[in-house]
Protein backbone atom coordinates (compact mmCIF):
# COMPACT_ATOMS: atom_id res chain seq x y z
CA UNK A 1 0.00 0.00 0.00
CA UNK A 2 1.60 3.24 -1.25
CA UNK A 3 0.46 6.87 0.06
CA UNK A 4 0.63 9.80 -1.68
CA UNK A 5 3.08 12.21 0.32
CA UNK A 6 3.29 15.68 0.14
CA UNK A 7 6.55 17.30 -1.38
CA UNK A 8 7.07 20.32 1.09
CA UNK A 9 9.27 22.54 -1.59
CA UNK A 10 5.68 22.63 -3.48
CA UNK A 11 4.18 24.21 -0.32
CA UNK A 12 5.64 27.35 0.58
CA UNK A 13 2.64 29.98 1.19
CA UNK A 14 -0.15 27.29 0.54
CA UNK A 15 -2.96 26.96 2.80
CA UNK A 16 -3.27 23.80 4.44
CA UNK A 17 -6.03 21.83 6.13
CA UNK A 18 -4.23 18.73 8.56
CA UNK A 19 -7.00 16.14 9.98
CA UNK A 20 -5.05 15.47 13.37
CA UNK A 21 -6.35 13.60 16.25
CA UNK A 22 -6.61 15.96 19.37
CA UNK A 23 -9.03 13.17 21.11
CA UNK A 24 -7.11 13.28 24.09
CA UNK A 25 -7.86 12.38 27.65
CA UNK A 26 -8.33 14.78 30.09
CA UNK A 27 -8.44 14.63 34.13
CA UNK A 28 -10.31 18.26 35.06
CA UNK A 29 -8.82 21.23 33.19
CA UNK A 30 -5.79 19.06 32.24
CA UNK A 31 -4.31 16.59 29.09
CA UNK A 32 -3.79 13.49 30.91
CA UNK A 33 -2.26 11.58 28.03
CA UNK A 34 -0.63 14.32 25.16
CA UNK A 35 0.73 10.94 23.13
CA UNK A 36 -2.12 11.64 20.78
CA UNK A 37 -0.76 15.09 20.26
CA UNK A 38 2.70 14.75 20.02
CA UNK A 39 2.51 11.74 17.40
CA UNK A 40 2.12 15.10 15.16
CA UNK A 41 4.84 16.27 15.49
CA UNK A 42 6.83 15.66 12.80
CA UNK A 43 4.25 16.35 10.36
CA UNK A 44 3.43 19.71 11.47
CA UNK A 45 7.04 20.77 11.97
CA UNK A 46 7.55 19.73 8.29
CA UNK A 47 4.94 21.83 7.20
CA UNK A 48 5.42 24.85 9.38
CA UNK A 49 9.38 24.22 7.81
CA UNK A 50 8.26 24.23 4.57
CA UNK A 51 6.88 27.90 4.75
CA UNK A 52 3.06 26.56 4.43
CA UNK A 53 0.04 27.97 6.58
CA UNK A 54 -1.46 25.36 8.47
CA UNK A 55 -5.09 25.02 10.37
CA UNK A 56 -5.69 21.73 12.57
CA UNK A 57 -8.40 20.15 12.19
CA UNK A 58 -10.02 17.91 14.67
CA UNK A 59 -12.37 15.97 16.98
CA UNK A 60 -12.85 15.94 20.63
CA UNK A 61 -15.51 13.64 22.33
CA UNK A 62 -19.28 13.26 21.10
CA UNK A 63 -20.77 16.25 21.31
CA UNK A 64 -23.27 15.07 18.40
CA UNK A 65 -23.76 18.29 16.45
CA UNK A 66 -23.91 21.13 19.14
CA UNK A 67 -21.72 23.34 20.27
CA UNK A 68 -20.93 23.04 24.10
CA UNK A 69 -17.58 24.62 26.50
CA UNK A 70 -16.92 20.90 27.48
CA UNK A 71 -16.19 19.59 24.08
CA UNK A 72 -14.11 22.42 22.80
CA UNK A 73 -10.70 22.11 21.36
CA UNK A 74 -10.09 25.21 23.12
CA UNK A 75 -9.38 23.18 26.01
CA UNK A 76 -6.39 21.27 25.04
CA UNK A 77 -4.93 24.63 23.55
CA UNK A 78 -2.03 25.25 25.92
CA UNK A 79 -1.34 21.68 25.94
CA UNK A 80 -0.61 21.77 22.14
CA UNK A 81 1.34 25.12 22.10
CA UNK A 82 3.90 23.16 24.63
CA UNK A 83 4.14 19.78 22.81
CA UNK A 84 4.91 21.66 19.52
CA UNK A 85 6.81 24.74 21.01
CA UNK A 86 4.77 27.26 18.80
CA UNK A 87 2.30 30.35 19.53
CA UNK A 88 -0.93 28.85 17.84
CA UNK A 89 -4.26 30.85 16.78
CA UNK A 90 -7.50 29.38 17.90
CA UNK A 91 -10.52 29.67 15.57
CA UNK A 92 -14.16 29.59 16.87
CA UNK A 93 -14.76 27.37 14.14
CA UNK A 94 -13.97 25.10 11.61
CA UNK A 95 -15.85 26.48 8.40
CA UNK A 96 -16.66 30.04 7.14
CA UNK A 97 -15.65 33.22 7.03
CA UNK A 98 -13.80 32.89 10.49
CA UNK A 99 -11.40 30.19 9.13
CA UNK A 100 -10.80 31.96 5.91
CA UNK A 101 -10.08 35.38 7.34
CA UNK A 102 -7.43 33.42 9.66
CA UNK A 103 -5.96 31.78 6.83
CA UNK A 104 -5.91 35.15 4.76
CA UNK A 105 -3.39 36.52 7.71
CA UNK A 106 -1.74 33.69 9.02
CA UNK A 107 1.51 33.81 8.47
CA UNK A 108 4.08 31.61 6.47
CA UNK A 109 4.90 28.81 8.80
CA UNK A 110 2.24 29.73 11.50
CA UNK A 111 -0.30 27.34 12.77
CA UNK A 112 -4.13 27.96 13.75
CA UNK A 113 -6.14 25.23 15.67
CA UNK A 114 -9.64 25.07 14.64
CA UNK A 115 -12.62 24.45 16.80
CA UNK A 116 -13.97 20.80 16.96
CA UNK A 117 -15.26 19.87 13.69
CA UNK A 118 -17.52 17.21 15.73
CA UNK A 119 -19.68 20.65 16.91
CA UNK A 120 -21.63 20.38 12.96
CA UNK A 121 -23.31 17.19 12.96
CA UNK A 122 -22.60 17.16 9.24
CA UNK A 123 -18.75 15.84 9.87
CA UNK A 124 -19.91 12.43 10.94
CA UNK A 125 -22.74 12.03 8.17
CA UNK A 126 -19.48 12.94 5.60
CA UNK A 127 -22.01 15.52 4.36
CA UNK A 128 -20.89 16.71 0.79
CA UNK A 129 -21.26 20.73 1.20
CA UNK A 130 -20.18 20.48 4.57
CA UNK A 131 -16.63 19.33 3.24
CA UNK A 132 -16.42 21.57 0.56
CA UNK A 133 -17.27 24.06 3.41
CA UNK A 134 -14.63 22.57 4.67
CA UNK A 135 -12.50 22.80 1.96
CA UNK A 136 -12.94 26.10 0.91
CA UNK A 137 -10.31 28.48 2.67
CA UNK A 138 -7.59 25.69 1.65
CA UNK A 139 -5.15 24.95 -1.54
CA UNK A 140 -4.59 21.18 0.08
CA UNK A 141 -5.09 18.49 2.69
CA UNK A 142 -3.17 16.93 3.93
CA UNK A 143 -4.19 13.33 6.47
CA UNK A 144 -2.50 12.66 9.70
CA UNK A 145 -5.34 11.27 11.49
CA UNK A 146 -4.31 7.25 11.25
CA UNK A 147 -6.73 6.72 14.30
CA UNK A 148 -9.52 8.03 12.94
CA UNK A 149 -9.36 7.20 9.31
CA UNK A 150 -11.83 3.77 10.14
CA UNK A 151 -14.26 6.61 9.98
CA UNK A 152 -15.92 8.17 6.59
CA UNK A 153 -16.54 11.75 7.82
CA UNK A 154 -16.41 14.37 6.45
CA UNK A 155 -12.70 15.77 7.73
CA UNK A 156 -11.02 12.47 7.09
CA UNK A 157 -12.75 11.05 3.52
CA UNK A 158 -15.19 14.13 2.42
CA UNK A 159 -13.12 16.45 1.73
CA UNK A 160 -10.45 14.91 -0.28
CA UNK A 161 -13.28 15.20 -3.14
CA UNK A 162 -12.24 18.89 -2.63
CA UNK A 163 -8.76 19.29 -2.63
CA UNK A 164 -5.38 17.89 -3.61
CA UNK A 165 -5.11 15.36 -0.78
CA UNK A 166 -2.12 13.78 0.38
CA UNK A 167 -0.50 11.69 3.57
CA UNK A 168 0.75 13.33 6.28
CA UNK A 169 4.44 11.53 8.20
CA UNK A 170 2.29 10.07 10.94
CA UNK A 171 -0.58 8.05 8.19
CA UNK A 172 2.31 6.63 6.11
CA UNK A 173 4.67 5.58 9.27
CA UNK A 174 1.94 3.80 10.50
CA UNK A 175 0.65 2.46 6.87
CA UNK A 176 3.56 1.23 6.41
CA UNK A 177 4.65 -0.54 10.14
CA UNK A 178 1.32 -2.06 9.61
CA UNK A 179 1.51 -3.28 5.98
CA UNK A 180 5.08 -4.79 7.09
CA UNK A 181 3.34 -6.96 9.12
CA UNK A 182 -0.12 -7.89 7.65
CA UNK A 183 1.12 -8.23 4.42
CA UNK A 184 4.69 -9.15 4.03
CA UNK A 185 5.74 -10.77 7.80
CA UNK A 186 9.16 -11.76 7.94
CA UNK A 187 8.71 -15.53 9.37
CA UNK A 188 8.60 -17.07 12.26
CA UNK A 189 5.41 -14.48 12.31
CA UNK A 190 3.73 -14.16 15.91
CA UNK A 191 0.29 -13.11 16.51
CA UNK A 192 -0.09 -12.09 20.54
CA UNK A 193 -4.04 -11.59 21.16
CA UNK A 194 -5.58 -11.00 24.18
CA UNK A 195 -7.95 -8.37 26.23
CA UNK A 196 -11.44 -8.75 27.10
CA UNK A 197 -13.46 -9.65 24.04
CA UNK A 198 -12.96 -12.68 21.11
CA UNK A 199 -15.80 -10.17 19.24
CA UNK A 200 -13.39 -7.72 18.82
CA UNK A 201 -10.70 -10.07 17.09
CA UNK A 202 -12.25 -12.05 14.96
CA UNK A 203 -11.82 -10.04 11.72
CA UNK A 204 -8.18 -9.96 12.40
CA UNK A 205 -7.94 -13.74 13.47
CA UNK A 206 -9.66 -14.40 9.89
CA UNK A 207 -7.62 -11.86 7.75
CA UNK A 208 -4.06 -12.91 9.27
CA UNK A 209 -4.58 -16.96 10.37
CA UNK A 210 -3.14 -18.63 7.48
CA UNK A 211 -0.13 -16.18 7.56
CA UNK A 212 1.09 -16.52 11.57
CA UNK A 213 3.30 -18.99 12.10
CA UNK A 214 2.17 -19.01 15.62
CA UNK A 215 -0.73 -17.33 17.83
CA UNK A 216 -1.11 -17.02 21.41
CA UNK A 217 -4.15 -16.52 23.11
CA UNK A 218 -4.18 -14.45 26.53
CA UNK A 219 -5.91 -12.17 28.32
CA UNK A 220 -9.92 -12.56 29.49
CA UNK A 221 -10.43 -13.85 25.78
CA UNK A 222 -8.18 -17.32 26.32
CA UNK A 223 -11.06 -18.22 28.48
CA UNK A 224 -13.46 -18.75 25.93
CA UNK A 225 -11.02 -21.12 24.01
CA UNK A 226 -10.18 -22.75 26.95
CA UNK A 227 -13.84 -23.17 26.93
CA UNK A 228 -13.57 -24.62 23.70
CA UNK A 229 -11.01 -27.28 24.38
CA UNK A 230 -13.47 -28.42 27.20
CA UNK A 231 -11.71 -26.84 30.27
CA UNK A 232 -13.72 -25.75 33.59
CA UNK A 233 -13.13 -21.85 33.59
CA UNK A 234 -15.21 -20.98 36.46
CA UNK A 235 -16.27 -17.75 36.43
CA UNK A 236 -13.87 -16.44 33.99
CA UNK A 237 -14.77 -14.11 31.09
CA UNK A 238 -16.46 -16.11 28.53
CA UNK A 239 -18.31 -15.17 25.75
CA UNK A 240 -20.64 -18.42 24.85
CA UNK A 241 -21.82 -17.46 21.59
CA UNK A 242 -18.05 -17.32 20.41
CA UNK A 243 -17.03 -21.28 21.36
CA UNK A 244 -17.95 -22.32 17.85
CA UNK A 245 -15.49 -19.61 16.79
CA UNK A 246 -12.87 -20.74 19.14
CA UNK A 247 -13.46 -24.23 17.78
CA UNK A 248 -13.41 -23.71 14.52
CA UNK A 249 -10.27 -21.34 14.28
CA UNK A 250 -8.36 -24.22 16.24
CA UNK A 251 -9.14 -26.61 13.74
CA UNK A 252 -8.20 -24.02 10.60
CA UNK A 253 -4.74 -23.44 12.78
CA UNK A 254 -4.45 -26.91 12.79
CA UNK A 255 -5.27 -27.90 8.81
CA UNK A 256 -2.93 -24.84 8.00
CA UNK A 257 -0.32 -26.19 10.08
CA UNK A 258 -0.56 -22.81 12.05
CA UNK A 259 0.50 -23.08 15.91
CA UNK A 260 -2.33 -21.70 18.21
CA UNK A 261 -0.48 -21.38 21.96
CA UNK A 262 -2.92 -21.32 24.73
CA UNK A 263 -2.42 -20.55 28.54
CA UNK A 264 -1.08 -23.48 30.05
CA UNK A 265 -1.39 -21.24 33.96
CA UNK A 266 -3.32 -18.70 35.37
CA UNK A 267 -3.84 -16.50 38.46
CA UNK A 268 -6.94 -16.99 39.67
CA UNK A 269 -9.07 -14.70 42.38
CA UNK A 270 -12.36 -15.39 44.12
CA UNK A 271 -13.79 -12.06 42.88
CA UNK A 272 -13.13 -9.40 40.56
CA UNK A 273 -12.12 -6.84 43.26
CA UNK A 274 -9.81 -9.17 44.95
CA UNK A 275 -5.82 -8.62 44.70
CA UNK A 276 -5.07 -11.92 46.55
CA UNK A 277 -4.67 -15.05 44.27
CA UNK A 278 -3.54 -18.25 43.54
CA UNK A 279 -1.38 -19.35 40.75
CA UNK A 280 -3.32 -22.90 39.15
CA UNK A 281 -2.76 -24.98 36.25
CA UNK A 282 -5.69 -24.29 33.97
CA UNK A 283 -7.15 -27.80 34.36
CA UNK A 284 -7.87 -27.04 38.05
CA UNK A 285 -9.77 -24.43 37.92
CA UNK A 286 -12.38 -23.94 41.07
CA UNK A 287 -16.24 -23.19 40.05
CA UNK A 288 -16.09 -19.93 42.20
CA UNK A 289 -12.82 -18.70 41.41
CA UNK A 290 -12.02 -16.37 38.18
CA UNK A 291 -8.65 -15.83 35.93
CA UNK A 292 -7.18 -12.25 35.80
CA UNK A 293 -3.57 -13.14 34.32
CA UNK A 294 -1.42 -15.71 32.39
CA UNK A 295 0.83 -17.28 34.94
CA UNK A 296 4.35 -17.93 34.92
CA UNK A 297 4.83 -20.77 32.97
CA UNK A 298 2.31 -19.45 30.61
CA UNK A 299 5.12 -16.06 30.06
CA UNK A 300 7.56 -18.63 29.08
CA UNK A 301 5.77 -20.42 26.68
CA UNK A 302 4.46 -17.24 25.43
CA UNK A 303 8.04 -15.59 25.82
CA UNK A 304 10.07 -17.89 24.07
CA UNK A 305 8.21 -17.80 21.27
CA UNK A 306 7.67 -13.86 20.65
CA UNK A 307 12.19 -14.04 21.43
CA UNK A 308 12.25 -16.08 18.46
CA UNK A 309 10.63 -14.34 16.52
CA UNK A 310 11.00 -12.21 13.15
CA UNK A 311 8.10 -10.72 13.38
CA UNK A 312 5.32 -9.79 16.46
CA UNK A 313 1.84 -8.09 16.29
CA UNK A 314 0.37 -7.82 19.65
CA UNK A 315 -3.13 -6.66 20.61
CA UNK A 316 -5.16 -6.80 23.84
CA UNK A 317 -3.21 -7.19 27.40
CA UNK A 318 -2.47 -10.86 28.55
CA UNK A 319 -4.60 -9.70 31.65
CA UNK A 320 -6.26 -7.30 33.68
CA UNK A 321 -2.76 -5.07 33.49
CA UNK A 322 -4.19 -1.99 34.69
CA UNK A 323 -3.86 -3.28 38.39
CA UNK A 324 -0.83 -4.11 39.77
CA UNK A 325 -1.34 -7.64 40.73
CA UNK A 326 -2.37 -8.52 37.37
CA UNK A 327 0.21 -6.42 35.32
CA UNK A 328 3.04 -8.95 35.43
CA UNK A 329 1.66 -11.40 32.41
CA UNK A 330 1.23 -8.16 30.16
CA UNK A 331 5.01 -6.57 31.51
CA UNK A 332 6.78 -9.92 31.20
CA UNK A 333 5.51 -10.33 27.57
CA UNK A 334 6.30 -7.18 27.13
CA UNK A 335 10.14 -7.95 28.42
CA UNK A 336 9.69 -10.55 26.05
CA UNK A 337 8.81 -8.25 22.92
CA UNK A 338 12.16 -5.67 23.83
CA UNK A 339 14.05 -8.62 23.59
CA UNK A 340 12.94 -9.73 20.31
CA UNK A 341 13.19 -5.98 18.88
CA UNK A 342 16.77 -5.96 20.14
CA UNK A 343 17.87 -9.01 18.16
CA UNK A 344 15.95 -7.50 15.20
CA UNK A 345 12.93 -8.53 15.29
CA UNK A 346 9.99 -6.28 13.67
CA UNK A 347 7.37 -5.96 16.96
CA UNK A 348 4.07 -3.78 16.33
CA UNK A 349 1.41 -2.94 19.15
CA UNK A 350 -1.41 -2.33 18.42
CA UNK A 351 -3.62 0.60 19.71
CA UNK A 352 -5.82 1.46 22.63
CA UNK A 353 -5.47 -0.74 25.76
CA UNK A 354 -2.18 -2.44 24.56
CA UNK A 355 -1.01 0.59 23.58
CA UNK A 356 -2.10 1.89 27.16
CA UNK A 357 -0.25 -1.09 28.63
CA UNK A 358 2.72 -0.38 26.81
CA UNK A 359 2.99 2.86 28.10
CA UNK A 360 2.17 2.55 31.42
CA UNK A 361 4.29 -0.96 31.61
CA UNK A 362 7.31 1.06 30.35
CA UNK A 363 7.75 -0.85 26.90
CA UNK A 364 6.60 1.69 24.16
CA UNK A 365 9.78 2.93 23.65
CA UNK A 366 11.57 -0.25 22.89
CA UNK A 367 9.30 -1.96 20.01
CA UNK A 368 9.08 -0.79 16.70
CA UNK A 369 6.01 0.44 16.14
CA UNK A 370 3.29 1.34 18.94
CA UNK A 371 0.15 2.19 16.85
CA UNK A 372 -1.87 5.36 17.53
CA UNK A 373 -4.74 3.56 16.35
CA UNK A 374 -7.25 1.83 18.27
CA UNK A 375 -10.17 0.65 16.06
CA UNK A 376 -8.68 1.66 13.19
CA UNK A 377 -5.41 -0.41 13.77
CA UNK A 378 -8.11 -3.94 14.27
CA UNK A 379 -9.81 -2.92 11.05
CA UNK A 380 -6.71 -2.36 8.92
CA UNK A 381 -5.31 -5.54 10.11
CA UNK A 382 -9.10 -6.93 9.16
CA UNK A 383 -7.57 -6.35 5.63
CA UNK A 384 -10.51 -3.06 5.36
CA UNK A 385 -9.09 -0.15 2.89
CA UNK A 386 -10.13 2.41 5.65
CA UNK A 387 -11.99 5.84 4.12
CA UNK A 388 -9.64 7.68 5.48
CA UNK A 389 -6.74 5.83 3.73
CA UNK A 390 -8.50 4.88 0.20
CA UNK A 391 -8.42 8.68 -1.55
CA UNK A 392 -4.74 8.94 -0.74
CA UNK A 393 -3.34 5.79 -2.23
CA UNK A 394 -0.88 6.25 -5.18
P1 LIG B 1 -9.77 -5.23 24.79
O1 LIG B 1 -10.32 -3.84 24.64
O2 LIG B 1 -10.70 -6.30 24.31
O3 LIG B 1 -8.35 -5.35 24.26
O4 LIG B 1 -9.69 -5.49 26.36
C1 LIG B 1 -8.83 -4.80 27.21
C2 LIG B 1 -9.26 -5.05 28.62
O5 LIG B 1 -9.24 -6.44 28.87
C3 LIG B 1 -8.37 -4.42 29.68
O6 LIG B 1 -9.06 -3.41 30.33
C4 LIG B 1 -8.05 -5.58 30.63
O7 LIG B 1 -8.21 -5.23 31.99
C5 LIG B 1 -9.11 -6.61 30.26
N1 LIG B 1 -8.69 -7.99 30.57
C6 LIG B 1 -7.56 -8.62 30.22
N2 LIG B 1 -7.52 -9.86 30.72
C7 LIG B 1 -8.66 -10.04 31.42
C8 LIG B 1 -9.20 -11.13 32.17
N3 LIG B 1 -8.54 -12.28 32.31
N4 LIG B 1 -10.41 -10.95 32.74
C9 LIG B 1 -11.08 -9.80 32.60
N5 LIG B 1 -10.62 -8.74 31.91
C10 LIG B 1 -9.43 -8.87 31.32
Amino acid sequence: MVLRIFDPKALEDRKILLRVDFNVPMEGDFVSDSTRIAAHIPTVRSLCEAGAKVALVSHFGRPKGTRSEEFSLRRVLSTVETVLQKKIVFVDDCVGDIVAATMDTLPRGAVALLENVRFHKEEQENDERFASHLAAPFDVFVMDAFSAAHRADASTNGVTKFLPSFAGLLLEREVSMLSRVSDFPERPFVILLGGAKVSDKIGVVEHLLEKATTICIGGGMAFTFLAAQGHRIGRSLLEEDKIPFAGEMMQRAKENGVGILLPVDVLLAKRFEDDTYRVSDVSAIGDDELGLDIGPETVRLFGDCVRAAKTVLWNGPMGVFEREAYSSGTRRIGDALKECTGLGGTTVVGGGDTASAAKMLGFAESVSHVSTGGGASLEFFEGKLLPGIAPLLL
